[in-house]
């Protein structure tokens, strides 16, 4: 029953970790997504994700709001979503 998946990882974007927490300030709720722009980056929330997504994906956010036009999109709610899950699940 040792069965392994090799996961090939293409990705060199780090994991998220459930203490990686939204960047939003006064939130602090678990990072679910972070957007990156070039070597900066900005954790969000799925909550304040969801203001942006919109601006984010379409390039096209405020230079006020943040660092410049996103260079990826690091999207692991569902990943994150289905962890919580099994730890609160039934029982
Ligand atoms: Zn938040």
């Amino acid at each position: 029953m040792g069965k392994q998946m090799k996961v090939e990882a293409v990705a060199t974007w780090a994991p998220l970790k459930a203490v990686d927490r939204c960047d939003t300030g006064e939130c602090r709720g678990r990072t679910v997504v972070r957007v990156h722009y070039g070597i900066n980056s900005l954790d969000f929330c799925g909550h304040h994700f969801t203001q942006v997504e919109g601006k984010a994906l379409a390039n096209d956010v405020e230079p006020s709001d943040v660092l410049g036009s996103p260079t990826h999109i690091q999207d692991e709610r569902q990943r994150i979503l289905a962890e919580e899950d099994k730890r609160e699940g039934v029982g």
